[in-house]
């Protein structure tokens, strides 16, 4: 039994050359939450006569599997996709593997680096646990940077292993109109503080990934689950600095097990492969969802 958050309406979808895109990360399989988000993606792009792209989000091959990526292309065709560009169509923004677009960050790297929007930063887990009063003071349990390495200089770090940290506008209110949730506001250095932008073992953060890629991609609107609320925010300041026009936001309700829990990848029961498995339809899996983009 999977329970259902409130569903609010949605505010009209802007049709202008509209791009949408589905971006799933292969480090496991595909469960019914994402199948819903990615419904919403694709119902919205269809009713605005829009594109819609699937990125295969596989930067991080300490964490992804190459057979969770062919799984992933053969669930979401099972379950009613259709993308217009992609991993397996090509289209005209290719590479769809993020693997494959590694100028795409060096660049935006090097544009945050000579704009001294970032700098780079020892601290290991632990040294921001130990420095941080509250570590889960925001939403996505990332721990508010305390700022320890706010001064340094990429001259003075040279012989250790850094990661590139974003200084946020402390103070600053950041706020956006999501197309589903309504205003936001997120206060940088409150609600989350300087992020990390590329880690310490070479790896372009999945913050600098996605906003490099949604805006070579020309992505117009960015429907994602309400879990990365805080990241949306983390990311306007990045398009901000970049000097990428910004896309529209919508916000999708996590759908939650029947204890109220989130639903992740660890919820196998309702991997789309053990729903497939156990004969259940798609259709029948999509009854209940309220119509959103209708
Ligand atoms: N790969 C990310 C995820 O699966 C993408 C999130 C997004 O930006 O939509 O959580």
């Amino acid at each position: 039994m999977v329970l259902f958050s409130a569903v609010s309406s949605p505010t009209a979808i802007p049709s202008a050359n509209y791009r949408g895109r589905l971006a799933p990360s292969p480090t496991g399989y595909l469960h019914l939450g994402h199948a819903r988000t990615f419904w919403v993606a694709q119902a919205r792009a269809r009713a605005a006569g829009g594109q819609l792209i699937l990125r295969n989000e596989d930067l991080d091959s300490t964490r992804y599997k190459m057979e969770f990526v062919d799984a992933m292309l053969e669930d979401l065709r099972w379950f009613g996709f259709h993308w217009d560009e992609g991993p397996d169509t090509g289209g005209k923004c290719a590479p769809y593997h993020q693997s494959e677009r590694g100028s795409f960050y060096q660049d935006a790297l090097e544009k945050l680096r000579q704009g001294n929007f970032i700098y780079p930063c020892t601290c290991s887990r632990k040294d921001i646990q130990a420095a941080t009063r509250a570590p889960h003071a925001n939403d996505d349990g990332e721990p508010v940077y305390p700022g320890t390495c706010r001064g340094n200089r990429p001259s003075e770090i040279a012989n250790h292993k850094f990661a590139w940290r974003f200084r946020v506008p402390a103070g600053e209110t950041i706020a956006f109109t999501d197309g589903n949730l309504g205003r936001q506001s997120l206060v940088a250095g409150k609600h989350f503080g300087d992020f990390v932008v590329w880690r310490g073992d070479g790896v372009p953060a999945y913050q600098l990934a996605c906003v490099a890629d949604d805006a070579a991609m020309q992505i117009t609107e960015v429907v994602r689950g309400a879990d990365l609320l805080v990241s949306t925010a983390r990311q306007i300041l990045l398009y901000r600095a970049l000097g990428f026009p910004l896309p529209d936001f919508f916000h999708c309700e996590l759908m939650l097990d029947e204890t109220g829990v989130r639903l992740a990848k660890r919820h196998d029961a309702l991997s789309l492969r053990q729903l497939r498995a156990r004969g259940e339809s798609p259709e029948s899996l999509r009854r209940d969802w309220a119509a959103k983009a209708k």
